[in-house]
């Protein structure tokens, strides 16, 4: 009996002899995760090794023509992308995964998209409502095609909103849009100028300017190398940039790759993730230094390591958000750094109506918080009577400003201040033991006192909302570790993260659909003629003397073959990633793989949609469910041209 799994389709292979007889797939071997077949010298540099301008050369084929000024924008398309280096070099790994449909929540996005054509519809559900037994008259209802907005919400976990009793909003780049880069460069202007007139950094330093376009959420900045880092979801690095330059394929491994004994977690000391859009700025301004570092000659920079410039940028960034650089322009002229959307006011007060308590948690202090709501609130900006009214608070049924999350979300002993929302002032209160006190209803009494807050701790606010199961909470937020992860891991709260990139990467990913589905066609026949030939090269050890040469001959042809499709694939995968960022590809795949990113969003965000405000487009008795996941044995068995082996009967 041939012994044939895949049913070669014409487009794929046409009549080539190779494949007359497939081989086995009863036996297989599914893979998750790439396996390299050789390992390379493992030569782990020491943290804190100084690639300065006397040794850099060594890493980057491109950094001689690189200088420090900052130029990198006529620069950024000439630059190589380190894909090249990676593509397909771990030929052993299946298919895992099939996005185009991921993510989609099962229900049409807003009604005008809704244009009804019965019939088309109809045929896209006949056979299954046919073998079903099923007749469903409001098919009529759906549009012709299903229509994936940018504005959809989309679902990793199951959520029914009618199970839920409370909906917290973090402020920053969750409420609070921001407009890029006017936002961003007061915090990078701010920071320049501490570096050089209170730290003493070159003065050079000033003449930096900002480009927020190098960069895309989930990278991780490595503070004592310098480097950039994209990685996958099995932590293995995919591609590194020192400063602004990319590191060689052999040198990223050397530094990077597993060894039997240590394997970087980054999560250790020094490294940092990319998980908010303002690190975008800490990440330019670093890169600046980086380069200034390894090419210009400042003895100050040549006695500073890579992590101690890392920690002052990051000092001086985070001392703008407190000193009132950033808060005091925003305050002079809201319009210039703040997106308003009308969609606000009405999706927090549906909530309150349908009975869902409304809370906002952000790590702003009062002073900045009461600003920005002002301005989102009243949709200009407002005297300063309007101002200390805080009209705004009506919205929710309480508030936490200078929340310290992480840290809000696992630290038990935060104290918890009443804020005067008149001057923002603070009194101490006892928090739970002073709601305890107030006996019956003790929540209810406690927030007539006044429903603002500074600090305090998880604890509190579910004594405030009269609850004790995480799952009753879904907190909405776009730092995707100390919104998303920290509160799904820590507290079991359903989560919702904001990515005001994603409609730009749907975008993307819509025109590259057919390329997409072209490099998965070559990858899923290199694979296949792989495992073929290996096929034939255990069965040349039992055949006689002319079999095995003609075997032989026929695996040099498919080795040749497997050249050609490889060289092509490297192009298209360039060609690909480009598409989305010339740097760094999709932020959501890293090579094949789903990103460091992309996995964790899949983990941990129950929901994820471009702004919070999309989540008012969806009513309180919505269902979001996901689009169903599956493992490489099942994925590659529900494709159309494969046909299932069972080894057991065999
Ligand atoms: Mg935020």
């Amino acid at each position: 009996m041939t012994r044939t799994l895949f049913s070669l389709t014409a487009a794929l292979v046409g009549s080539s002899s190779a494949f007359t007889q497939s081989p086995s797939f009863s036996n297989a071997s599914f893979c998750n995760a790439p396996m390299t077949r050789t390992m390379q010298k493992n030569t782990l540099l020491p943290a804190g090794t100084d690639l300065t301008r006397r040794s850099f050369s060594s890493l980057s084929e491109s950094s001689s023509s690189r200088s420090s000024s900052p130029r990198h924008s006529m620069l950024f398309a000439k630059e190589m992308s380190t894909y090249d280096i990676d593509t397909d070099e771990n030929a052993e790994q299946s298919l895992a995964d099939n996005p185009i449909t991921n993510g989609a929540n099962g229900q049409p996005s807003s009604p005008q998209t809704v244009n009804g054509d019965a019939g088309n519809v109809a045929n896209r559900y006949s056979s299954v409502l046919e073998s079903m037994d099923l007749n469903i008259p409001s098919l009529k209802e759906l549009p012709s095609q299903r229509q994936i907005s940018s504005n959809d919400v989309f679902c990793n976990r199951e959520l029914r909103l009618d199970n839920i009793r409370a909906i917290g909003f973090d402020m920053d780049y969750t409420l609070a849009q921001y407009q890029q880069p006017n936002f961003d460069k007061l915090a990078f202007d701010g920071a320049k100028e501490k570096l050089v007139n209170s730290l003493g950094y070159p003065k050079e330093v000033l003449d930096f300017e900002y480009d927020h376009t190098y960069w895309v959420r989930g990278l991780i900045i490595d503070t004592a190398r310098g480097n950039f880092l994209k990685i996958d979801r099995h932590k293995y690095v995919r591609m590194a940039y020192h400063g602004f330059s990319p590191i060689s394929s052999n040198m990223r491994k050397q530094i990077y790759s597993k060894t039997f004994n240590k394997q970087p977690s980054f999560t250790e000391k020094g490294y940092v993730n990319m998980d908010t859009l303002f690190q975008h700025v800490d990440a330019h301004l670093f890169a600046l230094l980086v380069e200034m570092k390894d090419f210009g000659e400042h003895e100050f920079l040549d006695e500073r390591t890579y992590e101690e410039i890392y920690r002052q940028v990051r000092e001086c960034v985070d001392l703008c958000h407190r000193d009132g650089v950033i808060k005091d322009e925003v305050a002079r002229d809201p319009e210039k750094y703040l997106v308003l959307d009308d969609g606000l006011l009405p999706m927090l007060r549906q909530y309150r109506e349908n009975g869902i308590k409304v809370f906002l948690l952000t790590n702003s202090y009062w002073e900045y918080t009461s600003t920005a709501m002002n301005y989102l609130y009243h949709e200009k900006k407002v005297d300063e009577e309007t101002q200390k009214k805080n009209e705004w608070t009506e919205l929710f049924d309480l508030v936490v400003v200078g929340a310290c999350k992480p840290a809000y979300l696992k630290d038990p002993y935060l104290n918890l201040f009443r804020v005067e929302p008149e001057d923002g002032s603070l009194k101490n209160t006892d928090g739970l033991f002073e709601i305890e006190a107030l006996g019956e209803g003790g929540a209810e009494k406690f927030l007539e006192m006044g429903k603002c807050f500074q600090g305090g701790n998880w604890n509190h606010l579910q004594a405030m909302l009269e609850t004790t199961a995480g799952e009753e909470i879904i907190y909405v937020g776009d730092h995707l570790y100390a919104d998303v992860l920290r509160s799904k891991r820590a507290l079991g709260w359903r989560s919702c993260f904001i990515m005001p990139e994603l409609p730009e990467e749907m975008r993307i990913f819509n025109s590259q659909v057919d390329l997409r589905k072209s490099i998965m066609q070559l990858r899923s026949l290199r694979d296949e003629l792989g495992a073929y030939a290996d096929t034939m090269r255990l069965e040349m050890t039992k055949a006689s003397f002319s079999e095995s040469r003609a075997m032989e001959k026929k695996i040099e042809q498919i080795e040749e073959d497997d050249g050609k499709i490889k060289e092509k694939l490297s192009e298209a995968h360039r060609q690909y990633h480009s598409a989305f960022h010339p740097r760094w590809g999709q932020m959501f795949v890293a090579g094949y793989q789903d990103s460091r990113f992309g996995y964790f969003v899949k983990n941990y965000a129950c929901l994820y949609t471009s702004k919070a405000t999309n989540l008012g487009l969806a009513s309180a008795a919505r269902a979001f469910r996901t689009s169903g996941e599956l493992l490489p044995h099942d994925n590659m068995l529900s494709r159309p041209s494969t046909e299932f082996v069972d080894a057991e009967v065999e």
